[in-house]
């Protein structure tokens, strides 16, 4: 059934979700143009509805010009790169895409987390170039039964404890508020970070966290520490975590998220002791399917019934 509304898509979709926009509104897509400003401009008095990916900003100024905008739907739970406070004021409501992911992002957590104790991508590297042939691996560092961080304990934070529970870990968290978990509690950031021996960040990202992981918390964490940052880049100043690396002020890191992304410092990438996903967190077809479903049910919804399913103002 086709509804008469029009929906600004600013993003790649999975095609079976590009297909349901396409089959249930008029859909126009500012990704597939040369010059996405022009073209969302010359559809300003148009559009009711925006689908977009964390990693496109949509701004306060782009909000502005779209005075018939009832709705944007951001893919992803952390939706920092919406001007939240415009879409407020203009009475725009912003959705996003809560506990569906949750699974998916503990599991990436664990598995860097796994990576990085186990040396598991310079094993590999180690084989292929039939270094094996000459001689052993060096040891690494055995995860079970070590003091093990959340920096965030909400839902994606308490999904990652109730994965790390099975290694025996001793399990403990910082966050603004005490949750009822049962895990250990630290008021401050300092001292968990001096308490563990793995400190993983899961918070929102935007000004309020802005490097919240500093040199200072570097240093706690200290020369067995390593930092697992699965949250956003902006909460973990780069470049100290780079001088700890270097200078061996921690012992290593899991990075799924950067400050700049898609660049990611060559510093970095040179590093031996990180492993560094391009921000795969959610990043299977099942679950990205299902994260599009709610965006296209929240727009739905919005257009259809002016309320939404996961709203965030
Ligand atoms: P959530 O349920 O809102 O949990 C966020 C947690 O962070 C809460 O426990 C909150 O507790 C804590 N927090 C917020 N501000 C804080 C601060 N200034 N200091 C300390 N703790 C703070 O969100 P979620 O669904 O778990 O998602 C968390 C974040 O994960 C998202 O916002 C996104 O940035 C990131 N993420 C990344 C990927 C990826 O692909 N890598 C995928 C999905 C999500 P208090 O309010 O008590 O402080």
């Amino acid at each position: 059934m086709k509804i008469e509304k029009n929906v600004l898509i600013m993003s790649l979709f999975p095609n079976e979700i590009t297909k349901l926009f396409d089959e249930t509104f008029n859909t126009f897509k500012s990704y597939e143009q040369e010059n996405p400003e022009k073209f969302i401009d010359s559809l300003s008095d148009k559009i009711e509805g925006i689908a977009v990916m964390g990693g496109t900003n949509v701004s306060g100024e782009l909000i502005k010009k779209l005075p018939k905008l009832k709705i944007i739907a951001n893919y992803g739970v952390g939706y920092d790169s919406v001007d939240i406070k415009q879409a407020t004021l203009s009475n725009v409501k912003v959705t996003n895409t809560p506990n569906v992911l949750n699974d998916e992002v503990a599991d990436t957590a664990v598995a860097l987390t796994l990576c990085i104790y186990k040396n598991i991508n310079f094993a590999n590297k180690f084989l292929l170039e039939k270094k094996w042939l000459k001689s052993e691996y060096p040891l690494s560092k055995k995860f079970s039964g070590t003091k093990f961080g959340i920096l965030g304990m909400g839902r994606i934070g308490k999904t990652i404890a109730k994965r790390i529970e099975a290694f025996n870990c001793e399990i403990c968290y910082h966050s603004r508020n005490q949750k009822e978990v049962e895990y250990k509690y630290f008021s401050k950031l300092e001292e968990l970070a001096e308490y563990v021996d793995t400190l993983c960040v899961i918070t929102p990202g935007g000004e309020e966290t802005k490097y919240l992981v500093n040199s200072n918390i570097l240093q706690k964490l200290g020369q067995n520490g390593f930092l697992i940052n699965i949250a956003r880049g902006s909460v973990v100043d780069q470049k100290a975590l780079i001088h700890a690396l270097k200078n061996k002020i921690i012992r290593g890191a899991g990075l799924d998220v950067f400050e700049n992304e898609p660049n990611v410092p060559e510093d970095l990438m040179n590093l031996d002791n990180v492993i560094l996903t391009p921000h795969i967190g959610s990043a299977t077809v099942e679950t990205r399917y299902d994260m599009g479903k709610l965006v296209y049910d929240n727009v739905l919804k919005m257009l259809t019934k002016n309320s939404t399913i996961s709203p965030v103002n």
